[in-house]
């Protein structure tokens, strides 16, 4: 390959943040390793990140050009860009003018940049006059956001990954990071490969790789993760390992914290979640005695309809051992895309306002008003993720703009999700890839550029702020995000949206943090050029940035205390297992896989780990339904069916079966979406949908 330049940015896939050097020969071919001096990967990468030059050079698949259809029965041509956008102008300003602003909604995704986020966030919410705008980040940190708000007053991540080597017990809790995490828990195996003394607790129904490595696994019946949280609180309490001083001077609500711990003994809660009384009172042991205790979780408490309540139960275990603000402690949340702590920075979400404002509170919503120039801001709650769907089959809402992503494989209740979509008067798919599902629903698909093809920033899991080079060139008549909403705003008729450039976008931004908890207004694309990656706040010229908040145990709360909060529910009650479905379904992730593949799909190498989804399942449960290893079953919920082959298992609870979300219809066909079989259940604080309990029959398939 003759390599013409090398350019430094980030990986596009996870959370974790890896920094990348690409390199790109005179005909814009790319080929990627891990950037070396990049603080989070140190020239690590894994398997999804070290391919992902494949998936830049294929470009076989990508939209090339603007297409429309004028009405529902007609087929989609190639139009202008000028006319594209004419189209949606002319359609959003009718509906908005018939049946109002809340008529319209725009869906957007954690793999947007933080300038798309945020212009996107401001059309909406400043300008079309809706709070209409919501994000696949609903689906996997929503239940995390509230927590950490309700917890410490705002949505803020106390630690850094640097702290995993001032550690020494981990509790990794409904996440397996050996997967989906990859690079991250390289640093921890690290860790512990020069540190014997490093315990590792994976609570997990499933014997997953993390859960492997680890030295306990607490292997809980799937819902009943408060339980065992709280029984490791009262452990705690019971032997005197808590931070008296922390929780009197820091904390608020500790007696209610302490009466509800205290009201189920540790053998009822070693039954009913179904861990051993002795594993119980050994995580707690370990906690209690280590020097610096870790928490990391994901989505195995995100995703549930008691969601923020388990994230409440977790985050109780740092309040009471008093391990927050200190080196080497303090629970961590692990974002599942590259950009979905850069959304929640800038109010990517429909209940929220960017830099941490919210959307409930008039002054705030005034304040945001004022900084865009723009009367108000609608004091109307926007659509949730689910909801914004519901509202389309409903015909509440009438239309839709789709940014880089793929719900029609990656919601809940595909079935009510093909409804709202046909339903709809108009759909806009922004995107970069015709294999995307949801493309076929389209009255209007723009073509976006990729990974490489734009710049802009994102932040990591660890509140780290990094900045992505253009490289090449985006094919066809491909453009940049920000450039798309950015004229679409303009043909509205709109002020405020004469950007020359991203940076342009970002300095606004970035001006709107000054003097608040996420100050980045010192923090220019220079800067980032020129000195790499910053975790926020940075709030003055010379500042390094501020990998660990909290360290003067003043929280963002009115009286400055961390609370601990209670949850209301401790089970997930929202089915029951019953003889007609006897089994509870959860849903996740393979290694290899990202998302609905519409990226790692394209990679031969990464489909050799699975080909195909299959449904795990423990090796009783498949005797009980007469099912052998590799046969074709049937899986049914109350809501729909799935047809795959079975892998038998004991690494799975006996109860429990599992599927991969990745395979939707163009990969393989409808039988295999995971998404046929759950539903639009959400947790009530965060309207983060349940992904982890769905009650299932699974039975040998026969051919009629
Ligand atoms: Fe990319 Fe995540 Fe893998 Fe790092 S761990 S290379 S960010 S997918």
């Amino acid at each position: 390959m003759n390599l013409g330049k090398k350019i430094k940015t980030t990986c596009s896939y996870c959370g974790v943040g890896c920094g990348i050097v690409a390199s790109i020969d005179q005909k814009d071919k790319v080929l990627v390793e891990g950037d070396q001096n990049h603080p989070v990967n140190q020239g690590m990468l894994c398997s999804k990140g070290m391919n992902l030059h494949y998936v830049v050079n294929d470009t076989s698949d990508r939209i090339l050009y603007p297409e429309m259809r004028w009405s529902k029965s007609h087929p989609m041509e190639r139009v202008s860009w000028d006319d594209a956008l004419d189209r949606a102008a002319g359609v959003f300003k009718s509906l908005i003018q018939k049946h109002g602003p809340d008529s319209v909604g725009f869906y957007v995704s954690g793999q947007c940049l933080t300038e798309e986020y945020y212009i996107a966030n401001k059309l909406v919410k400043g300008f079309l006059g809706t709070n209409n705008i919501d994000t696949n980040s609903r689906l996997c940190m929503s239940s995390a956001v509230v927590a950490y708000k309700k917890t410490f007053g705002e949505d803020s991540v106390p630690i850094a990954y640097d702290d995993i080597e001032l550690a020494d017990v981990f509790l990794i809790a409904g996440a397996n990071p050996a997967w989906c995490h990859p690079i991250l828990f390289r640093r921890l195996e690290k860790h512990k490969e020069k540190n014997p003394n490093v315990k590792i607790i994976v609570a997990d129904p499933r014997k997953t790789d993390s859960a492997n490595f680890a030295d306990l696994h607490l292997q809980l019946i799937p819902g009943t993760d408060i339980i065992l949280y709280n029984a490791i609180g009262r452990r705690l309490i019971e032997t005197g390992f808590v931070d008296q001083n922390f929780i009197e001077n820091h904390t608020e609500n500790y007696l209610k914290y302490r009466k509800q711990v205290m009201s189920v003994s540790l053998s009822n809660a070693s039954k009913m979640c179904g861990v051993p009384i002795e594993d119980i009172k050994t995580a707690a042991d370990l906690i209690g005695t280590s020097g610096g205790f870790i928490s990391m979780w994901a989505m195995g408490l995100n995703q549930s309809s008691i969601g923020t309540d388990k994230n409440f139960s977790l985050l109780n275990l740092s309040l009471v051992t008093g391990r927050i603000g200190k080196p080497g402690n303090g629970p961590f949340s692990l974002t599942g895309q590259p950009n979905a702590m850069g959304g929640r920075e800038v109010g990517g979400m429909a209940s929220l306002l960017a830099v941490h404002k919210e959307l409930s509170n008039p002054k705030h919503r005034q304040e945001v008003a004022d900084f865009w120039g723009v009367d108000q801001i609608s004091p109307n709650p926007g659509f949730s993720a689910t909801e914004m769907f519901e509202a389309l089959e409903s015909g509440k809402m009438k239309a839709v703009w789709i940014i880089c992503t793929n719900p029609m494989v990656s919601l809940p209740n595909l079935k009510r999700m093909e409804k709202a979509l046909s339903n709809a008067k108009f759909v806009v798919v922004q995107d970069i890839s015709h294999k995307s599902d949801t493309v076929a629903f389209a009255d209007l698909v723009l073509p976006a550029a990729g990974w490489l093809e734009k710049e802009g920033t994102m932040t990591n899991s660890e509140r780290r702020i990094s900045y992505l080079n253009k490289g090449i060139e985006p094919p066809g008549e491909a453009r940049a995000d920000v450039e798309i909403l950015c004229d679409f705003a303009k043909k509205m008729g709109f002020r405020g949206f004469n950007f020359s450039n991203a940076e342009e976008i970002y300095e606004e931004y970035a001006s709107m943090t000054k003097g608040t908890s996420i100050d980045i207004s010192f923090l220019n694309y220079d800067r980032l050029k020129a000195e790499g990656t910053f975790q926020w706040p940075v709030p003055d010229y010379r500042h390094t940035g501020t990998p660990r908040l909290f360290a003067d145990h003043q929280f963002h709360t009115p009286s400055k205390k961390a609370v601990f909060n209670i949850p209301k529910q401790v089970e997930n009650t929202s089915e029951k297992p019953s003889p007609e479905f006897p089994l509870i379904l959860t849903t996740g992730r393979v290694r290899d896989q990202w998302h609905t593949m519409t990226k790692t799909g394209k990679v031969s190498r990464l489909r050799t780990h699975y080909s195909h989804p299959v449904l795990e399942m423990n090796s009783i449960d498949a005797y009980i339904d007469k099912v052998k290893e590799g046969d074709v079953v049937e899986i049914k919920s109350k809501n729909g069916v799935v047809r795959v082959r079975a892998k038998i298992s004991k690494n799975i609870r006996e109860g429990v079966v599992f599927l991969p979300m990745h395979w939707g219809k163009q990969l393989q066909n409808d039988l295999n979406r995971a998404n046929n079989l759950t539903f639009n259940r959400v947790d009530p604080q965060s309207k983060e949908p349940d992904f982890k309990y769905t009650t299932v029959s699974v039975k040998k398939y026969k051919k009629p």
